[in-house]
């Protein structure tokens, strides 16, 4: 591929690349990204579905790359766990998140996405131990978002890390429901607060698909009876909205709420403040 400036490889000629060349060479931009604070969060909305008002925020990582643009986390994730630094990254996120909370005025929750490399390793629990500590935050406003990948491999010690978390006081919250091999064991024995239906029901269901729209409704039901939160992912329309308020979600998230984004200046006094002064 063309040399020129450190970082401009791969990009323009990816099939010139292997795909592992092309990943060594992202994975070192990943580290200066670290190391230069060139790793942000936005935070998305989820809003209570019979109010409106914001009950949680979900915290999402971005990354702006110097040549490439805003890359997909569900791109540089698996970049980031191959080069052994999901531990790093994510007790930045952790701390981040939660010393953010403590800025807002309206008390909302902080919701985290916790990969399944990272709740395997060593040090998860003492990093959000470490955060809450730190930062004063209520474990009860923080938020663990897990998927059903979890549990691929060994069950029992997943279920133990899961329980060690939620002895701390924060909530556990299953991604993603339903677009996976859900098996359905998992919602009772891992004791989850809340499940989040993936956005391909919410669009199915929306669209006239039966089974979609099936699916949904044991889902629902099945939440209500273990006393499960469930929040609906990806709304992206005032009808997706109403059908999934008519059918009992509890919570929803989605573009039409709003889309993730540096958090609001009037949630928080102090840039209020800094912002008239610049005015
Ligand atoms: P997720 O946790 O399921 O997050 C929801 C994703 O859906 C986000 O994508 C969000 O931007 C997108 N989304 C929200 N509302 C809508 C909508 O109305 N329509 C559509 N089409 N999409 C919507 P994003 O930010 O690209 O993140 C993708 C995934 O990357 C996340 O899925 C999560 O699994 C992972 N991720 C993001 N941040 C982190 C992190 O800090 N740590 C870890 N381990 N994973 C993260
Ligand atoms: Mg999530
Ligand atoms: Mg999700
Ligand atoms: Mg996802």
């Amino acid at each position: 591929a063309k040399k020129g400036g450190r970082g401009d490889y791969a990009f323009f000629e990816p099939r010139l690349l292997e795909a592992a060349e092309h990943n060594r060479l992202l994975e070192n931009d990943v580290r200066e990204a670290l190391a230069t604070n060139k790793m942000t969060l936005a935070y998305q909305p989820i809003v209570d579905a019979r109010t409106k008002h914001t009950v949680c925020r979900e915290a999402l990582l971005r990354w702006d790359h110097h040549i490439r643009g805003a890359i997909s986390p569900e791109r540089f994730i698996p970049i980031i766990e191959d080069a052994g630094l999901i531990h790093q990254i994510g007790s930045w996120v952790i701390r981040e998140a939660c010393s953010e909370a403590m800025r807002w005025q309206d008390g909302a929750a902080v919701a985290v996405n916790i990969s399944a490399a990272q709740l395997s390793g060593e040090g998860l629990e003492q990093t959000v131990i470490d955060a809450l500590a730190r930062t004063g935050l209520d474990p009860e406003r923080l938020e663990l978002e897990v998927t059903e990948t979890i549990f691929i491999g060994d069950e029992s010690e997943t279920l133990d890390s899961l329980e060690r978390l939620r002895a701390l006081g924060v909530k556990l919250v299953l991604d993603d429901f339903g677009k996976g091999y859900s098996s359905l064991g998992y919602l009772s024995r891992a004791h989850f607060s809340k499940i989040k239906i993936d956005r391909s029901f919410v669009r199915g269901a929306a669209e006239g698909q039966r089974d979609c729209l099936a699916i949904l409704r044991a889902i629902l039901a099945l939440a209500d009876g273990l006393e499960v939160i469930t929040t609906a992912e990806g709304v992206e329309s005032e009808r997706e909205a109403a059908l999934l308020s008519s059918l009992g979600v509890e919570q929803m998230q989605g573009f039409y709420f709003g889309r993730p984004e540096a958090i609001e200046a009037d949630l928080i006094p102090e840039r209020r403040l800094a912002q008239r002064q610049d005015a």
